[in-house]
């Protein structure tokens, strides 16, 4: 049983921390709010339960040695491993990373998976590195963080510039070291080593299912529908074409280059075509450029920030025209322009319910492996849309029931699922 004590130590919540953790601990503590939430517990679950920074050598291939800096944070074990992506980015902070982590936690909570949450990140720009230098990078970073990861302890998996070639290298990685194949150290691997059908898709599908559920309490008709994509990635460009599948007209997409936007909709193999030949969306023929920062301000009803954090604050929020924004990037609003949504109306679906698909698929992946037993596309998708509906209605009737916006809400699922374990189990020893 956790009880009250008087603080000893600095370690209150953590608000006065800076970065993008205090955008998280600030989220944490509007739900705690609604939860009443006992002090105790406010301290536990606003800190990371373990952080670890490494700094290691990578040989490049000029035969010069650079030092790369790595992190892997876990936020929290108690519901069962801690599961989180690991991100490749020039911006990549320790701040970022315990926030992703945290995330992650609420992420698995909300869907109810058995899942602590976690995350890794190496500050680099792997668009700058050869296919030598990422593998190497890769396998030097595993090797660091391997005291802390396991098929029972933490697992990771894609994020932002990590793909399944480079979870492949990490489970070689750590298969070396142990002496035998352990697959279930790592999902999104590939289909050849044990990966999911459907672990790529799954984070566009199941935020577009996501969207399916939110459209039919807000009845809008996604077949008559204008949909916006920040981010033409894994997530994104998986969202649009599935959006467009249901007959929603994909206006705008984008990348870091910039985007591209034409009122009558875009063909969106030609858009994927013109990228894979020029390295962005940007200059496509049949659309008009518009900068990262225009691109959420076009008229649309559904916007998906599939992008990074940071996209919408108090600065622009008033500005966004949609009715529905669906979050399948992580942290891209601030809660200030939370705040200026719910007042307009504006129905935002949190990151950590709106691309919970890909962690749900990852656990499904995970499932797998441990059982050595493959399932189905069908399989995937069906219980992927179970999941994703399930978890709708619960937030959705804790946001009606507390008058609260859906970030909150999905907050409030989460932060009493795990605040519930953590008195289960009481603090050791
Ligand atoms: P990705 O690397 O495949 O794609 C990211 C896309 O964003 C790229 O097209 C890139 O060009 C673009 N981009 C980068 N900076 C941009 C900017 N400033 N403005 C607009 N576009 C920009 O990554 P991803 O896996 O699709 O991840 C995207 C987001 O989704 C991240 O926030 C990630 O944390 C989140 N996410 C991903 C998964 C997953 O399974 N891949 C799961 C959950 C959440």
């Amino acid at each position: 049983m956790v009880t009250e004590t008087p603080t000893l130590v600095a370690h209150s919540t953590t608000t006065s921390e800076p970065g993008l953790f205090s955008v998280a601990v600030q989220q944490f503590e509007i739900a705690a709010d609604v939860l009443g939430l006992e002090d105790s517990m406010r301290r536990i679950l606003s800190h990371c339960q373990r952080e670890l920074t490494v700094n290691f050598p990578v040989e490049m291939d000029d035969g010069s040695v650079q030092i790369f800096t790595g992190h892997r944070v876990q936020h929290n074990t108690g519901p069962g491993p801690s599961k989180g992506g690991i991100r490749y980015h020039q911006n990549v902070s320790l701040s970022e990373v315990k926030a992703l982590a945290m995330w992650m936690t609420w992420k698995c909570a909300v869907v109810e998976l058995p899942f602590g949450g976690a995350k890794g990140g190496v500050t680099v720009n792997p668009k700058l590195l050869s296919q030598n230098e990422l593998q190497n990078l890769t396998r030097r970073y595993t090797a660091d963080i391997s005291m802390m990861i396991g098929p029972n302890k933490d697992i990771p998996a894609p994020d932002v510039n990590t793909n399944p070639q480079i979870m492949a290298w990490l489970m070689d990685t750590y298969s070396m070291t142990v002496g035998y194949s352990v697959p279930g150290v790592v999902t999104g691997k590939p289909l050849a080593l044990g990966g999911s059908p459907g672990r790529n898709e799954a984070t566009g599908r199941g935020c577009v299912y996501a969207i399916q559920e939110a459209a039919r309490v807000r009845n809008l008709n996604l077949s008559s529908s204008r949909t916006i994509v920040q981010g033409f990635g894994n997530a994104g460009s998986i969202a649009a074409r599935l959006m467009d599948e249901l007959g929603s007209k994909v206006v705008a997409v984008s990348d870091s280059r910039g985007g591209t936007y034409n009122p009558n909709g875009l063909d969106l193999a030609a858009v994927s075509l013109h990228k894979s030949r020029t390295g962005s969306v940007t200059g496509y023929s049949e659309g008009h450029d518009v900068s990262n920062e225009a691109i959420l301000e076009l008229p649309c009803d559904i916007l998906i920030p599939a992008a990074l954090e940071g996209q919408i604050g108090g600065y622009n929020a008033a500005r966004i025209q949609a009715s529905i924004i669906a979050e399948a990037a992580n942290g891209p609003t601030s809660p200030e322009a939370d705040a200026i949504l719910f007042d307009k109306g504006v129905f935002v679906l949190p990151d950590i319910f709106a691309n919970a698909g890909g962690v749900t698929v990852s656990y499904f992946e995970w499932v797998q492996a441990m059982q050595w037993f493959p399932w189905t596309l069908d399989q995937v998708n069906d219980r992927l849309r179970q999941v994703m509906s399930k978890s709708f209605h619960a937030v959705y009737g804790i946001s009606e029931q507390h008058k609260v916006h859906m970030r909150t809400a999905a907050l409030v699922r989460a932060i009493d699922r795990v605040a519930d374990f953590t008195r289960l189990r009481g603090i050791y020893p």
